[in-house]
């Protein structure tokens, strides 16, 4: 019964992984990593982008992994093998089917592959590392839930901006008295 445990490793891997990019993606390319990732972020350049090296580092590390199981420990090669499992699923969900860099066009029009397509397309309407929604690749959250923290952001943002303004005016108006 080997192949049925390597079977649900590497199924189970795409879950993990699915996890670890949605945390990797909000709390380290949006906070420190934020180098690489901002070129994502960023009007499309050329065909690759700097962020593109996250894809490369996991690609490197599933092979590591595959090349150090088939020496003989189990079962790293299967944990290799769901990641790069996991590594296909996101090329084709976020770079081909959101970004559309794949030779030919093909937008979503209903079903979950749509509800992922709008659901990215909001992480990508905050412009800039803070305030973004909807970290994950494989999951998309409720539509409504992003639209309404987004407004929600957007409203605090504004009035705050009215606070400071109208500070600097009220300020101004007692330096004058003076
Ligand atoms: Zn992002
Ligand atoms: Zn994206």
């Amino acid at each position: 019964m080997l192949w049925l445990s390597n079977i649900v490793i590497t199924l189970a891997m795409v879950i993990v992984m699915e996890i670890v990019a949605t945390v990797a993606h909000k709390h380290i390319m949006h906070r420190w990593g934020w180098g690489w990732h901002r070129s994502h972020h960023a009007p499309a350049r050329g065909v690759f982008e700097v962020n593109d090296l996250y894809a490369v580092v996991f690609a490197l590390l599933a092979m590591a992994l595959i090349f150090t199981g088939s020496q003989g420990i189990w079962p790293l090669q299967w944990i290799g093998v769901g990641m790069t499992l996991y590594g296909i699923i996101y090329f084709v969900l976020h770079d081909g089917l959101v970004h559309q860099r794949w030779p030919f066009r093909y937008i979503p029009r209903r079903g979950y592959c749509r509800r992922l397509y709008l659901a990215h397309r909001l992480h990508h309407a905050v412009r800039g590392k803070d305030n973004c929604v909807s970290f994950g690749f494989i999951y998309a959250p409720p539509l409504d839930k992003l639209r309404a923290k987004l407004r929600a952001d957007h409203q605090k943002r504004r009035t705050k901006v009215a606070a400071t303004t109208l500070m600097s005016e009220v300020s101004l108006r007692e330096i004058e008295k003076e």
